[in-house]
């Protein structure tokens, strides 16, 4: 866990625990993670209900209180029967079986069926006491209160055991459990109406840099004086689409004293973002600031582009993700080490996506031995392993590049020259994305 720092430094007091504090720099991107993710925990537990479970992780394990099914019922529309009357049934000697009445799905039987007997019975109702066959109507032909059974086939099937799927004081589905549409329907189906999760990490995003402005002063963009802080914007998505809680803290400008006030409105949410000003620029002055205000820089740089400039530590006892400002390296390396941070604190115990397998179109060529992620979409044509295309120029400028990504090549350091053809790893910017778009191929 993040211990909470030492009682922050006065604003402003030498010395500035700035570079000279930071543990690693120029981590490879696997390192970086994996040192990001080292000291994160789930968060705490809160009960929720059902309705707004989905997308969160169980924080407990949930024991059903009763069997699934709770009797033994019939899985098809048919006739209830004793296995022995209809064993020896063919289209030649049928089985003649007298039919005592009907049970429906949510009606229980009245009485036990007896030798020589039959009951019209629906799927999912209980079946009688001593039946334990139900014959297809397919199989059946009904002369008044009598049925034929031309076919022994079901004999001794078509039913649903009482506890077959879940059996009282059994875990239906232990902590750690990411909730989706159908754990959402086991839960219900075992009554847990309020389902204990972790709770969604609240995370804080704060824009720096005075060239910003949020978009009701649009009118300064257009005047050409000003650009919009679309991190604040595109962050605070990605946040929410990562299973975060945004807690947009605006703009600070790059002053020191205003940046510090700012972020300590960070104070009480579980992670902290900012994005801008984590360079080698005279008015970069976020890493001081953090440090000021009593937190760690515990790295800095990362060897991928974009994104290089990157920081990550702690401040007000939780982590803070110092994104780079450039737009298109926020959002890449948001992907790359934010979401996996949101994931994490949220329980999930893969909080990374799942790379796939792609075909490069175009040969590409890289000027410095990084992970290079390059903005890409695949092939539609695509048949086993989809051919990826880049979306065209790679400056991390270039937001457009980003928004029509599909995913991001990535290309190791030790690659400069990928040819045309060359099989290389690629991480979907969304979850739908697989080796084909053709529907179930
Ligand atoms: P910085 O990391 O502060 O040096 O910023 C790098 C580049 O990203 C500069 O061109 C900034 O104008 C731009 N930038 C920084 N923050 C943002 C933001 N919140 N939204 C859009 N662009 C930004
Ligand atoms: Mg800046």
């Amino acid at each position: 866990m993040w211990t909470r720092c030492p009682t922050p430094l006065a604003y402003g007091s030498p010395p500035f625990a700035s570079i000279d504090s930071v543990t690693v720099t120029r981590l490879s991107v696997q390192d970086a993670s994996a040192h990001m993710l080292a000291g994160v925990h789930p968060l705490d537990s809160e009960a929720v209900p059902l309705e707004q479970a989905a997308g969160r992780v169980l924080a407990r394990d949930v024991v059903s209180p009763v069997f699934l099914p709770p009797h033994d019922n019939a899985s098809m529309d048919g006739f209830a029967a004793h296995a022995d009357d209809v064993r020896e049934s063919t289209s030649e000697r049928p089985s003649r079986l007298h039919i005592i009445g009907t049970i429906a799905a949510g009606s229980a039987p009245t009485r036990a069926l007896a030798r020589g007997e039959a009951a019209r019975i629906m799927t999912g109702a209980y079946l009688p006491p001593g039946a334990d066959s139900v014959i297809r109507v397919e199989d059946t032909t009904v002369e008044a209160e009598r049925v034929s059974v031309r076919d022994a086939r079901d004999a001794g099937r078509n039913i649903r055991r009482r506890g077959e799927d879940v059996r009282a004081d059994q875990v239906v589905m232990r902590a750690g459990t990411a909730i989706a549409a159908p754990h959402i329907g086991v839960l219900a189906s075992v009554g847990c109406a309020e389902p204990q999760v972790h709770r969604r990490p609240r995370v804080a995003i704060l824009a720096t840099g005075d060239e910003l402005v949020t978009l009701d002063r649009f009118d300064e963009v257009q005047s050409g004086t000003r650009i919009v802080s679309s991190n604040s914007y595109a962050l605070a998505a990605a946040v929410r689409a990562a299973g975060g809680e945004p807690v947009p803290l605006g703009i600070a400008p790059d002053d020191p004293m205003a940046l510090a006030a700012r972020l300590r409105e960070a104070e009480g949410c579980d992670l902290v973002l900012t994005s801008g000003g984590v360079s080698v620029g005279d008015f970069d002055y976020t890493r001081r600031v953090i440090a000021e205000l009593g937190g760690t820089l515990s790295l800095w740089r990362v060897r991928m582009r974009p994104g290089a400039p990157l920081g990550f530590g702690t401040v007000f006892g939780v982590p803070w993700l110092g994104l780079p400002g450039n737009p298109v390296s926020a959002l890449v390396t948001f992907e790359l080490f934010g979401r996996p941070l949101i994931r994490t604190l949220a329980g999930h115990a893969r909080p990374h996506r799942r790379t796939i397998g792609v075909t490069l179109a175009d040969p590409v060529h890289l000027g410095a031995p990084l992970t290079h992620f390059l903005r890409a979409v695949l092939d539609s044509n695509a048949s086993d392993v989809p051919v990826a295309r880049l979306t065209g120029a790679q400056s991390s400028g270039m937001l457009t590049s980003m928004s029509a990504a599909e995913v991001l090549l990535i290309v190791p350091p030790d690659l400069l020259d990928v040819p045309a053809g060359a099989a290389v790893r690629a991480l979907p910017l969304d979850g739908d994305l697989g080796g084909s778009d053709r529907f179930l191929s």
